[in-house]
């Protein structure tokens, strides 16, 4: 057992490559904020659904620094006693934090919005693609993280975090009932982006359309839309190479003669990349996975950007 952990952490350690374009493993460690003495979250969602449940009674942080996900942050020593001071931290679970299983937290301070949600979370054999230095790609298995991607996941992780505040912090409950409370008015924002993926999933069935996802990250979405897809292991954080360029033309060899291809592509991809996909006759959706801060846009905001760019390029493909 302890044999298979320590390779585990041997290959899991390394990874400047999933850093992001240009990222060293150094600014994996990043600046954390100064000051994380009241509710720590991880996620960007998670600090949109917990400042809309608190509504000012308490500050909200996120945890890790503004230029790493948490999936790739690797916390300092200094960071991880900062943190260690936060009155709550509040998780998203499925492997986002895999950092919090080198610290030490009380229990008793942590809350995991996917507890209870463990049968609708998404496990595959080939969530994470990568090299170590100059050997070659290869995949590990584990859980796609990006459970905010789906606005029925973001609701019933927002129903768990009612629940679980609830019973840490009893003295908000009373706002709970009020229907113009923040978790009120975000919970109606969630259900109106649940039934605008509803109506792009409608849509979806009058085309004939082959739809190819550039990584595991969109699996939440595609299943809120009913969408099969053909999904290719394009390392996050380089642009595809020839090999990648290939994955994605088999992919499309195996298309109906009259189906079109669509492909997700993450929003961080060069234009270069997308100009190229479209040459081949793709049409391209970038798509914001929200996994860093957008100071200027809420969750919900950039959500609804990405259906609303998928309605663009269905509307596209639908013309003669
Ligand atoms: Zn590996």
């Amino acid at each position: 057992m302890l044999r298979g952990n320590l390779i585990l952490a041997v290959c899991f350690l390394p990874l400047p490559v999933l850093a992001g374009c240009g990222a060293t493993a150094q600014s994996n460690a990043g600046t954390a904020p100064a000051n994380l003495q009241g509710i720590l979250v991880t996620s960007p969602a998670l600090l949109d659904l917990c400042t809309a449940f608190l509504e000012g009674t308490e500050s909200v942080r996120l945890v890790v620094p503004d230029v790493v996900n948490s999936r790739d942050w690797r916390p300092t020593r200094t960071a991880i006693e900062k943190l260690q001071r936060g009155r709550l931290l509040v998780l998203s679970g499925a492997d986002w934090e895999p950092w919090l299983q080198q610290i030490s937290f009380p229990q008793s301070r942590l809350l995991d919005v996917s507890e209870g949600l463990e049968e609708r979370l998404i496990h595959l054999p080939d969530v994470e693609t990568h090299r170590h230095g100059s050997g070659g790609l290869h995949s590990h298995p584990g859980y796609v993280s990006q459970t905010w991607l789906s606005a029925g996941m973001l609701l019933q992780q927002l129903q768990a975090l009612e629940l679980l505040l609830a019973q840490r912090l009893p003295q908000l409950e009373p706002a709970n009932a009020d229907v113009n409370s923040g978790a009120a008015r975000m919970r109606e924002q969630l259900r109106e982006l649940s039934a605008e993926t509803k109506r792009l999933q409608d849509r979806w069935s009058e085309l004939s359309l082959q739809v190819v996802s550039d990584g595991p990250e969109y699996e939440y979405l595609l299943r809120d839309l009913g969408w099969q897809s053909v999904r290719l292991h394009w390392p996050r954080g380089e642009e595809p190479s020839e090999s990648d360029w290939q994955e994605l033309q088999t992919a499309l060899d195996t298309r109906e003669d009259s189906s079109q291809a669509l492909i997700l592509l993450h929003a961080g991809r060069a234009e270069s990349t997308a100009v190229k996909l479209r040459e081949q006759g793709v049409q391209v959706v970038r798509i914001d996975l929200c996994e860093l801060l957008d100071a200027e846009h809420s969750v919900v905001q950039r959500l609804h950007g990405n259906l609303q760019r998928l309605s663009i390029a269905l509307d596209e493909l639908a013309q003669p």
